[in-house]
């Protein structure tokens, strides 16, 4: 079981797998006020960093669950470095349906929302394993602007203006749905490049090592589109954020 092997190949060297930076992170955990010893769940954990690093900064501790070993495996070495390996836990599978065995403080779900079909129902999921009084983390992008057409929707990677909302719209769905927005850190275009931007040099040292691989023409043809595609559509259109929900 894992993920499609792009991702693992053009990620493989990201530790944060969103635009999200070290910094935005660090700004997120000290906005939660998290409390010493608060356990987290963490769905599509990627590489780990969120949840190794606020346990090294905040004495969490915690599980997560992703689809990528390449991803897990990073993520554990991650918590032996940050000597928070007695603290969090990382496990190689399929998050979708997971409810944890303990309730958690922190349940979270940061740019991987297809887990629950979307943030409505990672939400639905999410609030299973969740304490009383416990908070919702929602990774997600939101349009800066609305695209103006078709191409530019998909230019974006959206299947249809419809799969994002604005920033205001996106904060208005938490309410209808029943939850307040506690908090929120935006990403910034610097944080889109660090995601983005990262991928390229790592595709391009891939297809050097990997010059007769199978995927070495996709990821010849995406290293030649990708720099332009991204900054005419992503970076110009597409915000993305965490936000902080708490059932009301
Ligand atoms: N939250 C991480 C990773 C975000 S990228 C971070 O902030 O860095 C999305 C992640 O979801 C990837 O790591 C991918 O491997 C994982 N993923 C995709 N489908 C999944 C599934 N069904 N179950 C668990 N993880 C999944």
């Amino acid at each position: 079981m894992d993920i499609p092997r792009i991702f693992n190949i053009a990620e493989s060297a990201h530790r944060i797998h969103n635009p999200f930076t070290p910094e935005k992170f660090a700004t997120l955990g000290v906005a939660l006020r998290l409390e010493n010893g608060t356990r987290m769940l963490d769905l599509g954990s990627g590489s780990g960093e969120m949840l190794c690093t606020w346990a090294r900064d905040h004495d969490i501790i915690g599980t997560g669950i992703d689809m990528s070993q390449l991803f897990t495996e990073q993520a554990k070495l991650r918590a032996v470095e940050l000597g928070v390996a007695d603290q969090v836990r990382f496990i190689h599978g399929d998050a979708v349906g997971y409810v944890s065995d303990e309730k958690v403080g922190v349940a979270a779900c940061v740019g991987a929302t297809w887990i629950g079909g979307g943030v409505v129902g990672t939400i639905e999921l999410l609030a299973r394993s969740l304490r009383t009084g416990g908070i919702i983390l929602i990774g997600e992008p939101y349009w800066r602007q609305l695209p103006p057409t078709e191409d530019v929707v998909k230019g974006g990677l959206a299947n249809s203006i419809s799969d994002f909302l604005i920033l205001p719209e996106l904060l208005a769905s938490f309410g209808h749905i029943g939850c307040d927005v506690v908090e929120m850190v935006l990403a910034d275009q610097d944080g889109w490049d660090r995601y983005e931007a990262a991928k390229w040099l790592t595709m391009r040292r891939w297809l050097e090592a990997n010059p007769d691989d199978e995927l070495a023409n996709e990821v010849r043809a995406k290293l030649t589109s990708e720099p332009e595609r991204y900054a005419a559509y992503t970076r110009e259109y597409l915000g993305w954020g965490v936000f902080a929900l708490m059932l009301r």
